[in-house]
């Protein structure tokens, strides 16, 4: 894989600054059933970097201590990491809402048999990455076969009451580009993906969430090898919108990797650019007093430039929808 880290120095990026922590995404580990060509994490089935038992405690002791109001579930699979289970328990216990970032081909994971079933008894929010509502798309971007493995996820999800109204089960779709363009308009594409589940499986879902792909690791290498590192990255700059600097996900949230060491987002995490706080190189889950984080600088880079750039990109979506 070709490194495109040092490809997004120096950067002028405008300068950020945290605010309420409200979100706490961890990151459970690198594992996961599949191998995405746009995986920003370069996760695949034989990666072994998985969130241990004592860090999740440690987690959990932090949720106890600082009343964030959402936990958010990424990995890899999240799914796949041994202490999933009891991280949702403990924060559903604690009222904290939770959101699992689910391939939906996990469902048929043959150790993940009481998988959804759980996720709806926990009244889990599912985010289910599906790349395009055609097959061909798809299969393409995540492999042969993922397509027609992500309905019956869908399907299975409904059958549980996910994305039906009055089901308290929110399904949140989310769409990323196939190549080096944007995402279209959030709006247009989810009135085209509920007419298209809707009339050829009849699947319901909530919101369908447009992310931007980051020009680092697997995508950034796949750009560099085209030949379209820069042409992409400049396509990003030129798109940039102030008002999105408002609303980027770095100011509410902190992302924690598998060992427990805190970035301001996932895409900092990948590209080990920890979170700058009480002047220490790098700080653990087990140090953090949420209240320390109110004002503290944010990392930026060139990378930054795919969360402002057009309708905005964030882990919910557009940001200014
Ligand atoms: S994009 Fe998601 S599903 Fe695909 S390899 Fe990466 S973590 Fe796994
Ligand atoms: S890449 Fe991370 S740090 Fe940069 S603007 Fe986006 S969320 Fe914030």
């Amino acid at each position: 894989m070709l490194d495109s880290s040092h490809l997004l120095f120096p950067s002028r990026f405008p300068e950020l600054k945290r605010r309420q922590l409200e979100t706490i995404q961890v990151n459970l580990g690198y594992r996961c059933n599949l191998s995405c060509q746009h995986c920003h994490v370069d996760a695949g089935p034989n990666r072994t970097e998985s969130m241990g038992r004592e860090t999740v405690e440690q987690v959990i002791d932090f949720m106890r201590g600082f009343p964030v109001s959402s936990l958010d579930l990424t990995g890899g699979a999240p799914e796949l990491n041994p202490h999933f289970y009891l991280l949702v328990e403990q924060a559903r216990a604690l009222d904290v809402r939770v959101i699992d970032r689910c391939n939906l081909t996990v469902l048929e994971e043959p150790d993940q048999a009481g998988l959804a079933e759980f996720l709806a008894e926990n009244q889990v929010e599912v985010v289910a990455s599906l790349p395009c509502y055609l097959e061909e798309n798809v299969d393409g971007q995540r492999g042969k076969g993922t397509y027609e493995s992500s309905i019956r996820g869908l399907k299975r999800l409904n059958a549980l009451g996910y994305g039906k109204a009055g089901s308290g089960l929110e399904l949140n779709l989310v769409y990323n580009p196939s190549g080096a363009y944007l995402p279209p308009p959030q709006e247009r594409l989810e009135a085209d993906y509920r007419v298209q589940l809707r009339d050829r499986f009849g699947i319901q879902f909530n919101r369908l969430y447009t992310l931007t792909n980051m020009p680092i690791l697997r995508f950034g290498s796949l750009l560099q090898s085209q030949g379209e590192f820069d042409r992409y990255l400049d396509l990003l700059r030129g798109a940039f919108d102030e008002n999105n600097l408002n609303n980027v996900m770095c100011l509410n949230q902190i992302s924690v990797d598998w060992q427990g060491y805190l970035f301001d987002c996932d895409f900092n995490q990948m590209l080990d650019m920890p979170l700058a706080h009480a002047q220490q190189a790098r700080t653990h889950i087990s140090e953090l007093v949420g209240e320390g984080l109110d004002g503290a600088a944010i990392k930026v880079a060139e990378h930054c430039y795919g969360c402002t750039a057009g309708q905005g990109s964030s882990c919910g979506g557009a940001l200014n929808k």
